[in-house]
């Protein structure tokens, strides 16, 4: 079991290195405090370099059993894995929760999602075909193109999903072939805790996968810069990825950063659906996710109306403790992200933009980290909210004229992960979807959209690589092309 030990009411968690449950190698812990209520809810081990190099060993170690372990063998195990996972999805939503501030129904279907998710990549697994081809050039030669695992694979995941995103790569890397060693978030290292226990429960053998707690800056960076490490399966910011992608070399390298979505609503959009993927892509899971809309742009003609209809819907949420059944948002997550939305509300005010609605902090809760879901009209296209992700619950406003326009403002932070266009014109929406420079177009859907199969990633600033359902498989593998002389013997007579 992960839970070793009761201090004061908070649970203390250990790392999982080589099958077993451990403390850091100088038993020093870090607290994980719940941003819903302020108490301390665990301890975990504040991992240091040496601990981060034991997992990378114990994952080398294991690197040719898991390879040599049937595709059949490793499906079984994928599965297993999922299985123990959704036979505890209430009490690890309750965790997520309270690590995170979620609302406890989205925390549900976070967990409940990972279920499908790992199975999918189960089933694409058992259907990994690559390609034989008879010889162009030589035509006595078959050429038949292998998977090939990478070897020992680092994954580091954020915050904001504690289980949709390691859910992503860490049982992913392991279908491939490959050893793992994952590192989540320090915020919420307690929904990983329990993804390892499902694993640990499942039957995986020791040394395939392997959790570190403990900081970024020292963890994180050891696996990154580790010469045993042969690739980084990487979530997080974009300043963090280029961190990575300067220290890594030449690992292969799966990034999946930031994004600052558009979401543009043309003046023939009927306005209630386009209103509702406002507030579903601004104030799910508080703001914080990738594919948040972090901008809105609104045609001129139906811009007042908008905001009319989406102020009205906004004063219509209940900002609440996460566990209770009428909570529609919770907290902000941590102090970073709180003070940065704050900044770019000022900023947005000081440039001329306007409040209507929120646009400060709820008082009289447990902590200071609730904040109301905001509204801000007529934002200038040079305020912070156009230029960085503010990853908080707020809806900036943006007017446009044309197309072209929006367009233009879509592209022009160079950030490309997921966009979106409401229009009842098909041939505007196939023009934006094709210019819009993105990973993921969305037509009359929010931009916060995403699933098990399509193949997941950014353009620009949002990423490298692609992930999700075949896409992880081939993310954490390499092809190997084998050239067989079939026309005439190879050996002389
Ligand atoms: P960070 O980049 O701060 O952290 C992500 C992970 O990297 C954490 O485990 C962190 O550890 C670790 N880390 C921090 N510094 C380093 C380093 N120098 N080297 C190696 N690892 C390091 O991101 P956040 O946790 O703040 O997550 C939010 C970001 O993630 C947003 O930008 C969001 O858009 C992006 N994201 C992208 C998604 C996508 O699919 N493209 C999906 C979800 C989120 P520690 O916690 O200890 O600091």
């Amino acid at each position: 079991m992960a839970r070793a030990a009761k201090s004061s009411g908070a649970r203390a968690f250990k790392m999982y290195i080589d099958g077993k449950w451990v403390e850091s190698e100088d038993r020093d812990t870090f607290r994980v405090v719940s941003p819903a209520s302020g108490d301390v809810i665990a301890t975990f081990p504040k991992g240091t370099a040496e601990d981060a190099k034991a997992a990378v060993e114990a994952a080398v170690a294991a690197q040719d059993r898991v390879r040599d372990m049937s595709i059949r063998e490793r499906a079984r195990l994928g599965s297993r894995i999922a299985e123990e996972i959704g036979r505890n999805v209430k009490e690890y939503a309750v965790d997520c929760s309270l690590e995170h501030g979620k609302p406890l129904r989205e925390s549900i279907a976070e967990v409940e999602d990972s279920v499908p998710n790992i199975l999918w990549q189960v089933e694409d697994l058992k259907r990994w075909d690559s390609p034989a081809q008879e010889g162009y050039s030589k035509d006595h030669v078959l050429y038949v193109s292998l998977h090939e695992p990478l070897g020992t694979v680092a994954t580091i995941t954020p915050w904001n999903f504690p289980w949709v995103l390691p859910s992503e790569f860490v049982v992913q890397a392991m279908l491939a072939g490959n050893s793992v060693v994952f590192k989540p978030a320090s915020n919420t290292p307690i929904s990983a805790a329990h993804l390892m226990e499902s694993i640990d429960r499942a039957g995986v053998p020791p040394g395939f996968i392997n959790m570190v707690t403990g900081p970024g800056g020292e963890v994180g960076t050891t696996l990154v810069e580790h010469p045993l490490v042969d690739a980084i399966g990487f979530t997080g910011e974009t300043s963090t990825g280029l961190d990575i992608a300067k220290r890594a070399g030449l690992k292969k390298l799966t990034l999946e950063l930031g994004g600052l979505g558009p979401l543009i609503i043309m003046d023939d959009a009927k306005i209630g659906p386009a209103v509702e993927d406002i507030a579903f892509g601004c104030f799910t899971t508080t703001g914080h996710c990738c594919v948040a809309n972090e901008r809105i742009f609104v045609q001129e003609k139906i811009h007042e109306k908008v905001v009319r209809s989406l102020v009205d819907r906004v004063r219509k949420m209940k900002v609440g403790f996460p566990l209770d059944p009428d909570t529609d948002m919770g907290p902000i997550n941590n102090r970073a992200t709180l003070e940065k939305v704050e900044a770019h509300v000022r900023d947005a005010v000081k440039r001329g933009g306007k409040v209507v609605a929120g646009g400060k902090r709820v008082p009289g809760m447990p902590t200071d980290l609730y904040y109301y879901p905001t509204v801000v009209d007529d934002v200038p296209t040079e305020a912070l909210f156009n230029k960085a992700e503010t990853f908080g619950p707020t809806a900036p406003i943006f007017e446009f004229s044309d197309l072209d326009d929006a367009i233009e403002m879509a592209n022009a932070p160079r950030y490309g992960l997921s966009m979106a266009i409401h229009t009842a014109n098909l041939r505007v929406a196939m023009e934006a979807a094709k210019r819009l420079k993105s990973g993921q177009v969305c037509i009359n859907e929010p931009v916060y959209s995403w699933d098990y199969f399509n193949p997941w990633g950014g353009f620009r600033n949002s990423g490298l690589g692609r992930i999700a359902g075949r896409w992880s498989l081939d993310a954490f593998s390499e092809l190997k092309t084998v050239m067989i002389n079939i026309g005439r013997s190879p050996w002389p007579d």
